[in-house]
């Protein structure tokens, strides 16, 4: 089964997914923990671009997309033949989210491009971990004040997280929303109960 783990930085997704995976295992399930932009050593070069190179808002989305091909070519698609589990941080919702939501890219070409790479795949489950933008901003940074710059970025996160609630939404059977504002042990329940359901 394939579960993808969603949710604006700072919502704690990546505290969640070691304890999906523990949780798993524990059941005798073959895990394989991954990430995009990345996981592949591809995909992992076109992250750092990703991540630290100026370009334009299509070339992102494309080469996010690049990402994700080359990521269910290679690690995805044959670990899923394999009858594992694979958890992958963020897939194509996050590129609605960012690409999207945040960044203003039509939706149309968001779903152009998800036809191209993966017409036929969508994850069993996406967990989306949701919360306010403050309680996000708090998480990154407890101590300081917003500048202009990070005030942008918080319309920025804030668009993002709207988008994310809107897939949710359109797609209450895939996508479960967690509150994560809610203290780690409780999150923890929530999420074993979803998973059982899947198991
Ligand atoms: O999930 P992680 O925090 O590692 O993602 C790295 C960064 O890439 C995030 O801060 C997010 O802003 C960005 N990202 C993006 N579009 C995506 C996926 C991630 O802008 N489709």
């Amino acid at each position: 089964k394939f579960i993808s783990f969603e949710g604006i930085d700072g919502a704690g997704k990546s505290t969640h997914i070691g304890f999906v995976a523990d949780f798993l295992a524990s059941r005798g399930k073959t895990v394989v923990s991954s990430r995009e932009p990345g996981g592949t050593p591809l995909g992992e070069k076109l992250r750092d671009l990703l991540l630290h190179e100026k370009m334009h808002l299509e070339t992102e989305a494309l080469l996010m997309f690049a990402s994700r091909r080359e990521h269910l070519a290679q690690l995805i698609e044959p670990a899923l033949g394999k009858g594992d589990w694979v958890l992958s941080d963020r897939f194509t919702d996050a590129s609605f989210a960012y690409q999207s939501g945040g960044r203003g890219l039509a939706r149309a070409k968001m779903e152009a491009l998800e036809q191209w790479v993966h017409p036929d795949l969508q994850p069993d489950l996406t967990l989306l971990f949701d919360v306010p933008l403050a309680v996000a901003r708090q998480r990154l940074d407890a101590t300081r004040t917003l500048d202009k710059f990070e005030r942008e970025q918080a319309d920025f996160f804030e668009k993002c997280r709207s988008e994310y609630l809107r897939r949710a939404a359109q797609f209450p059977e895939r996508i479960v929303v967690i509150d994560s504002t809610q203290a780690i042990e409780a999150i923890q329940v929530r999420l074993a109960d979803v998973l059982e359901k899947l198991l």
